[in-house]
């Protein structure tokens, strides 16, 4: 893909109000391999207009339920471990009621309620504000609602970071190839069928574009023991549409308007 000229001294200013380097700023554009866009479907690809997962709390009961669908995740992914909570990188990850659904916390609650631990993952929003804001269009949306990352094209202007209210993205401020001060490589296993990133790139979940693309779930789902479901929410006879339709659901701060894919059932379902 080409940039023309207009494209080019849009970019060459974002970058030098930045402090990017515009050489920098257009190689990573030129260099735009695209993985995340380009990946081949196959003949037996899943298809969706809109994909969506919703997740049953009651499935996660203990620290292996949510360990198991993050380590499925992170380790397919190439996401690297820092060792320090500052430089974390997660594409999947779990984390308290209270800072995953602040609007619903009251002041009765339990502290162990507050607590609870919820799995969360970017929601390929349907009105994603990162896409609005990233300079380069290194992130972007698919017809099929995934809010794809392409690292190559990534400048790491961190626009999108300080635009998702959700705390979806991870930044590199190291090189996720290298090595701790002990020798250890931050990536235990690469995976040599997924791409590594490099410093000074944003990452975060692609919904498994690249299995899909085989015709495979995501591997969160796989791991999830029923706890994630997959499917169409345009699709009033899909797995989730009949899931969202006969459940009670929530999703995460539907008062911003980005409409996430991301669907909870935290009462339980009928089959727990
Ligand atoms: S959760 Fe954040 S990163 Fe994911 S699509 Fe929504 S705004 Fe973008
Ligand atoms: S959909 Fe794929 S990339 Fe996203 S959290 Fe699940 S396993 Fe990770």
């Amino acid at each position: 893909m080409s940039i023309d000229r207009r494209q080019f001294l849009k970019i060459a200013g974002f970058s030098t109000i930045l402090g990017i380097g515009a050489a920098t700023a257009v190689n990573s554009v030129r260099r735009d391999a695209a993985e995340a866009s380009q990946v081949e479907s196959g003949p037996d690809a899943l298809k969706a207009k809109r994909w969506g997962f919703v997740i049953d709390m009651s499935k996660f009961k203990t620290d292996d339920d949510f360990k198991r669908v993050i380590h499925a995740c992170h380790s397919i992914h190439n996401v690297p471990d820092f060792g320090e909570p500052k430089d974390e990188i997660k594409w999947i990850w779990k984390d308290a009621f209270e800072r995953v659904f602040p609007e619903q916390e009251n002041t009765y609650m339990t502290g162990e309620m507050k607590e609870k631990p919820f799995v969360v993952l970017c929601n390929h929003c349907a009105e994603p504000p990162c896409v609005r804001v990233c300079p380069t269009k290194a992130t972007f949306k698919r017809k099929d609602g995934i809010v794809m990352m392409d690292m190559h094209r990534c400048i790491g202007c961190r626009f999108c970071m300080a635009a998702c209210p959700y705390g979806s993205r991870s930044f590199n401020f190291r090189d996720p190839r290298g090595k701790d001060e002990n020798g250890q490589p931050f990536i235990k296993e690469i995976n040599p069928e997924f791409p590594t990133r490099t410093k000074g790139v944003v990452e975060k979940c692609t919904f498994c574009y690249e299995r899909l693309a085989k015709g495979l779930k995501p591997a969160c789902v796989e791991k999830s023991g029923g706890g994630i479901v997959f499917g169409d929410l345009e699709d009033p006879n899909s797995e989730v549409r009949q899931l969202i339709g006969k459940q009670y659901t929530i999703r995460r701060k539907p008062e911003l308007g980005t409409q996430p894919s991301i669907y909870y059932i935290i009462g339980g379902s009928e089959n727990a």
